[in-house]
């Protein structure tokens, strides 16, 4: 088994937390993270798998357990059973933008948008990554996935991951477990060919940002380029030299309220309509079936509101810290918390409860952490 002397988790995590865990795996191959997890599994230990550690906050104690990174790499290209798309089966470890690179210069569309998003190829299903209008489940045909109740690795096709607005049955959600306890192996993308040159590109969100007006056309690589651009001036990408990307990237997400309680909100704050998952069919059962099929009663959707707004309205604004703590807002991203030098995860949590503690007395709503937590509480 790759042992490796343990490190703190402090510097494998672009927030920059967690202890010492108790043992460390490198697995470099897809066998060796196979052995490993198996191995772990079988002593019955604590266990945690690490990508590029970026969507992680992890609590300043040891680990009492193993930590597995995942450092398996590898792009294949074949045929897509889908005409006019190729299929890219891409190893967990893979770094996610350097995949996204690629597909840019293959002239493959449908993930340039998020392009700069931090991390490895095999954790971005686990929260179906997205930016600008693109989510992974929109280009995502099966992962390779070892589960811990058999052992066994199979091929899931991705509508069985539950893939929905940050999360899929592999996420642990704060506060609960992850309805499936699984590690991804490998990622299969179906990508439209679209080739290197310029065209009109679809999703209302993404011409937006990208300030496109109805008739500009533009090649992948452009969007690819601006994209960066645009992720750089708000602290989006990782860069060692700015201190606003020491973070976990939007650290609360944006709620998904009702639409009545979306109605006590001010009205300048941003929302989305959620829409409803469409559910056709109506179970009457025979024998109290009376020959009459009620109309379907109208579902008022929930809305989506903007976490980033509460915040600064609740009165905490971009670059906030707390007296004499080492955590802040960043001065860019109202809903990133940074680590502004040797915070501790307590410093960073200390903060995290008095943003949702500012937005709940303000707006009666408790934003819920993106990240994963790991050894610490909010
Ligand atoms: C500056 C910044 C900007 C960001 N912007 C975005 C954005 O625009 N959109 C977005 O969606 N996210 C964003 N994020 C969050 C983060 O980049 C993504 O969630 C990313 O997919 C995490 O990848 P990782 O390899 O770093 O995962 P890690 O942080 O290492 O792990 C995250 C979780 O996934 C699990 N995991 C890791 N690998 C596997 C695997 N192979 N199989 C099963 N589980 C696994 C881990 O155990 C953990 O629970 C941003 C983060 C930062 C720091």
């Amino acid at each position: 088994m790759p042992d490796v002397e343990p490190i703190p988790l402090s510097r494998l995590t672009t927030l920059r937390t967690g202890g010492v865990p108790e043992r460390m795996i490198d697995a470099h191959t897809t066998d060796e993270l196979v052995a490993a997890l198996r191995d772990v599994w079988a002593s019955g230990d604590e266990w945690l798998v690490l990508g590029g550690g970026s969507n992680l906050f992890v609590g300043d104690d040891p680990f009492e357990g193993t930590v597995v990174r995942v450092l398996t790499n590898g792009i294949e290209r074949m045929p897509s059973p889908i005409p006019g798309r190729a299929r890219l089966r891409v190893q967990a470890g893979h770094d996610w933008d350097a995949v996204v690179a690629y597909a840019v210069a293959e002239g493959l569309g449908g993930i340039e948008a998020m392009s700069g998003i931090p991390g490895t190829v095999g954790a971005a299903p686990v929260q179906n990554i997205g930016a600008y209008g693109q989510e992974i489940v929109q280009t995502l045909s099966e992962v390779e996935l070892l589960d811990e109740s058999t052992g066994d690795v199979s091929r899931v096709p991705a509508p069985e991951l539950g893939l929905g607005f940050r999360t899929s049955v592999l996420k642990q959600h704060y506060g609960s477990v992850p309805a499936r306890r699984a590690v991804i192996l490998s990622v299969t993308l179906d990508l439209p060919e679209v080739g290197s040159g310029a065209r009109r590109i679809a999703g209302d969100q993404l011409r937006t940002a990208l300030r496109l007006g109805p008739d500009d056309e533009v090649t992948l690589a452009w969007v690819r380029d601006r994209i960066l651009e645009t992720r750089r001036s708000k602290g989006m990408v990782l860069d060692a030299d700015d201190p606003d990307t020491y973070s976990a990237g939007s650290f609360f997400q944006n709620a998904v309220v009702s639409a009545s309680f979306a109605r006590t909100l001010p009205d300048e704050c941003p929302r989305w309509p959620v829409h409803p998952d469409l559910d056709p069919v109506l179970v009457i059962p025979l024998e109290s079936f009376d020959g009459y099929v009620p109309a379907p009663q109208p579902v008022e959707s929930d809305v989506k509101v903007s976490a980033g707004w509460l915040i600064e309205h609740a009165g905490v604004r971009k670059g906030f810290k707390l007296p004499r703590s080492r955590a802040g807002l960043s001065t860019k991203h109202a809903l990133a918390l940074t680590n502004r030098g040797n915070a501790t995860a307590a410093e960073l949590a200390e903060l995290a409860r008095f943003i949702q503690g500012r937005v709940q007395s303000e707006f009666g709503l408790i934003l819920q952490p993106e990240p994963v937590l790991v050894n610490v509480e909010l």
